[in-house]
């Protein structure tokens, strides 16, 4: 039986010719982000992959795209409905209320790295399960706020080499703010409804503010007198805007102000933000977030502020590659034990055992062929140092270091070898530093 991969779903591989598939390069970009969160404050939080279905239900919208047609959901053994996580925020918000983080202080910080599902068309840069990285913040009503994440996610892009973004930010205001804007987005458009697409048709009752981010282009004519979501917003919002714009011009943060910005979940208010690559396609969208106030309270748990966002890992990683910035290859094997034949075998197998012993990466061809191929191997394996262990090796006790990378060699006795190994193990990690 010949099996494949489900459809929309992608390996992470330690080699293949597509750089972005690298286990590499995915460690790379958790360690950076890892850095990026303590260097701003967060800590992390492990959230289960699956959640019950009702909780993202109420979160994200019944109405959702995520939820009305994403969601991978199923019944366990007890018949519960349970669902795949499409997204971060209200797994989150659950642990946090339910594990009565709140008892801990009054600013919660906290960030996620992690799998999501939507069942949607595969596309590029459009996956069934995806990567995100994402933040949160529980407890901080003011702009800066809004201002210190956009800054953080940009920071991420920044540190791992990514130009050419551009964050479009906007508003959605309150609830007051958005009734207001939706009576006159729906007067604006009730003479077009018979040209608007199916899509936008069936939204304009359900959930009308999704029409403005619809891609389709007719929609997109429609919509160019539109009325603006910023002109209805109330005095708290605005000044909550205005507050915004100037935190991330005083940080020097450039921005562009967008009111189609909206965003797909139900549950922001106020500020909502995306950060775009021009390097890649339809899906240009690398991250983006926004202000959540009160949806604790949604959850059964105390009102309260709360702002965050999330990034998709796949298409960073697509744009590092379409940028030409370097993605790291696997850790280097340190050094690499070849032995001719099986007494040498034996020594070579205790000694590479002594070397693991003192924490440095080695490695020992079991199996032997060709020394070419072992060498190429070695090679593979970025190694550092080989070693080639033959009965004249075991006669003399003397060894010979080749050096990988000077292509030279030294002599060193047997005794000698591990503390020899153990100084160029530290210094080459000085170097590293
Ligand atoms: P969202 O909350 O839907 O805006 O998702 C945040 C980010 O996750 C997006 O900007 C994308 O980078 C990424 N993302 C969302 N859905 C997918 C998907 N199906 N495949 C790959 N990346 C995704």
């Amino acid at each position: 039986m010949h099996y494949q991969i489900p459809k929309g779903l992608f390996d992470i591989l330690p080699y293949t010719d597509e750089p972005w598939r690298l286990t590499s390069a995915w460690q790379h970009l958790e360690k950076v982000f890892h850095k990026v969160a303590l260097d701003y404050g967060f800590q992390e939080i492990r959230t289960p992959i699956f959640e019950h279905t009702d909780l993202f239900a109420r979160g994200v919208g019944a109405t959702s795209d995520i939820v009305s047609k994403e969601m991978y959901t199923f019944r366990d053994k007890g018949e519960r409905l349970l669902s795949l996580r499409p997204e971060g925020t209200s797994s989150v918000l659950r642990a946090f209320i339910e594990n009565n983080l709140g008892s801990y202080g009054n600013i919660h910080k906290l960030y996620y790295v992690g799998p999501m599902f939507r069942y949607d068309r595969p596309q590029a840069g459009r996956y069934r399960q995806f990567h995100q990285v994402g933040a949160e913040v529980l407890g901080v009503p003011s702009a800066e706020q809004d201002a210190e994440i956009i800054d953080m996610l940009l920071e991420f892009f920044v540190r791992l080499g990514i130009k050419n973004t551009t964050i479009y930010i906007n508003s959605i205001g309150d609830i007051e703010s958005r009734e207001a804007f939706r009576k006159a987005f729906h007067s604006f458009l009730t003479p077009f409804i018979p040209k608007l697409s199916k899509e936008s048709q069936s939204r304009l009752e359900k959930n009308p503010l999704r029409i403005l981010d619809s891609k389709d282009p007719e929609d997109q004519a429609l919509l160019k007198n539109a009325p603006s979501i910023l002109d209805f917003l109330s005095p708290l919002c605005k000044d909550h805007f205005q507050k915004l714009c100037s935190s991330l011009d005083r940080i020097h943060i450039p921005y562009q102000i967008n009111p189609k910005i909206v965003r797909g979940l139900d549950y922001y208010n106020k500020t909502v933000f995306e950060i775009a690559s021009s390097d890649l396609g339809a899906q240009n969208a690398l991250g983006g977030g926004g202000r959540y106030d009160d949806f604790t309270s949604l959850f059964g748990g105390p009102p309260l502020p709360g702002t965050g966002f999330s990034a998709g890992m796949e298409r960073i990683l697509q744009t590092m590659l379409k940028q030409n910035l370097p993605l790291p290859t696997c850790k280097p094997i340190f050094v690499f034990l070849i032995p001719l034949g099986e007494r040498a075998k034996e020594a070579a197998f205790s000694l590479t055992t002594q070397i693991r012993h003192l924490g440095i990466p080695a490695e020992i061809d079991l199996e032997v062929k060709k020394l070419q191929t072992s060498l190429q191997r070695a090679n593979r394996l970025h190694a550092c140092f080989a070693i080639i262990i033959g009965d004249r090796e075991i006669e003399t006790k003397i060894l010979r270091l080749k050096n990988m990378h000077q292509c030279s060699e030294e002599e060193i006795s047997w005794e000698h070898l591990t503390p020899l190994l153990q100084n160029k193990w530290k210094e080459s990690h000085v170097q590293r530093m």
